[in-house]
């Protein structure tokens, strides 16, 4: 027997099923945090299902799919949608030695996919530095057991990741820009650290929320001010709509928000930043990206990829002609993938309700993992303020043991007593409803 496995691309320009034996399923799989994976995608992670008798006649490639050859070795070659910039396939010589090619499909844009692999591991966590995405998944467990995570491949050095604990300052204190570069180099910017007066923008820029609710404070939402920080942090946010996911082709999608102004071209090898940009930005003016705007969406939302690699880069929207989504796959901050000096993550995972039907270990593991992620960014104060929060809960508790010991004492001791409770005489007063006086008791 046979299940039918569908595969679409965002656009749904790459649309086909796959027939995998039923007795296989599910198939074995690894939460691949290596370099290549997030800068070719723009997402922290990403995981895969097996294809075990595809071969290269099984997919239009070449036609609305684009290559993205390894640059070591050509080893590997990464297949994305031509038109919305999905990452698709991969192929790589198989690893028997027998010459042929191993394909697997990337599980964003696979139906159901949690129903179809079982994660066995974390692979190249060594190179996230901070443990990236493997973090963001702390409760993942595999068959009972928690998931092994490896320094490099299966086999490798195993990692532990250490509990969360506050950057040390040298990282928070560099005034260096940031460069956010993808896979194939060809997009290459430099960020700038925010600060003050990066609050100001010359565009009206309403949050996700304000601008479907119409109210426009003018807090700046997308910056965290944390006072023993000596700059702020960019939001950012961990989105697993079915936009993003059939988009990057990674199960889920993370976003930080930052203002036009702190972006500017950068030439890889030199770490001064050109010119910064303005706004309103046109990503077009990039060669090396690509726009796709999908019908479905608000007609102002565009999203843009890299044409060499795939990797996705910004998500626009004319509301908000200031401010960019930018990938923080791409960022290579030197704390490590989460970039936790540039960035504040909001401790809720985007649009769940997307996924509600489908979610298995891994995107419920995600969306308990975000609650407690940056837990070592915050202050002093914020931990002090935290411990107040459940210092008033112990007491709470306590107040309510109390109470009850108290009730229970006095209905024992009515007991005891053979005493009922009091109850005034029903007779020696009424409420007159005619005359809206509340109580009158009867004159005797
Ligand atoms: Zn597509
Ligand atoms: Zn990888
Ligand atoms: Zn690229
Ligand atoms: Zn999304």
């Amino acid at each position: 027997m046979k299940t039918e496995v569908s595969i679409s691309c965002h656009c749904t320009l790459n649309s086909f099923s796959i027939p995998i034996p039923t007795s296989s399923l599910p198939l074995p799989s690894r939460i691949c945090h290596c370099d290549s994976c997030r800068r070719s995608t723009g997402s922290l992670f990403n995981i895969s299902l097996p294809l075990p008798n595809a071969t290269s006649s099984s997919f239009p490639l070449g036609t609305t799919l684009r290559a993205s050859v390894d640059e070591e070795g050509k080893t590997t070659t990464r297949w994305f949608c031509v038109n919305c910039g999905a990452h698709m396939l991969r192929e790589r010589v198989a690893a028997d030695g027998s010459g042929g090619r191993e394909w697997v499909v990337r599980v964003g844009v696979v139906q159901g996919w949690e129903k179809l692999v079982k994660i066995e591991a974390h692979i190249f966590v060594g190179n996230t530095t901070d443990g990236g995405g493997a973090l963001l998944l702390p409760r993942l467990k595999g068959g009972g057991e928690d998931l092994p995570l490896y320094s490099e491949g299966v086999g490798s050095d195993r990692i532990i990741l250490p509990p969360p604990s506050p950057l040390p300052s040298a990282f928070l204190s560099s005034t260096s820009p940031l460069l956010v570069q993808c896979l194939c180099k060809q997009v290459s910017l430099h960020l700038s650290r925010p600060s003050s007066s990066s609050t100001h923008l010359p565009h009206p820029s309403p949050s996700p929320s304000q601008l479907s609710s119409s109210d426009s404070s003018s807090n700046p939402w997308w910056l965290t001010i944390l006072p023993a920080h000596p700059s702020s942090h960019f939001m950012a946010k961990a989105c697993v709509c079915t936009s993003c996911t059939t988009n990057s082709g990674t199960p889920f999608f993370p976003w930080s928000y930052v203002p036009l102004h702190l972006l500017s071209l950068s030439h890889s090898s030199s770490s001064t930043p050109s010119s910064t940009f303005v706004a309103p930005f046109d990503p077009r003016t990039l060669d090396a990206l690509q726009s796709f705007k999908n019908s479905n969406n608000p007609s102002d939302v565009e999203r843009f990829f890299c044409k060499g690699c795939g990797a996705s880069v910004f998500y626009t929207q004319e509301r908000r002609a200031a401010l960019v989504d930018l990938a923080v796959g791409l960022f290579r901050a030197e704390e490590g993938a989460r970039a936790e000096s540039w960035l504040e993550w909001e401790k809720a995972v985007g649009y769940v309700e997307d996924v509600e039907e489908s979610k298995g270990e891994v995107l419920e593991g995600l969306v308990e993992g975000m609650r407690d992620v940056g837990t070592g960014n915050s202050t002093e104060e914020e931990n002090r303020a935290t411990r107040v929060r459940k210092q008033i809960g112990t007491l709470n508790g306590l107040f309510v043991l109390f109470r009850s010991i108290g009730f229970i004492g006095h209905f024992l001791d009515q007991k005891l007593l053979k005493q009922p409770l009091y109850r005034h005489p029903s007779d020696d007063f009424y409420i007159s409803f005619a005359d809206n006086s509340r109580v009158v008791v009867q004159p005797k």
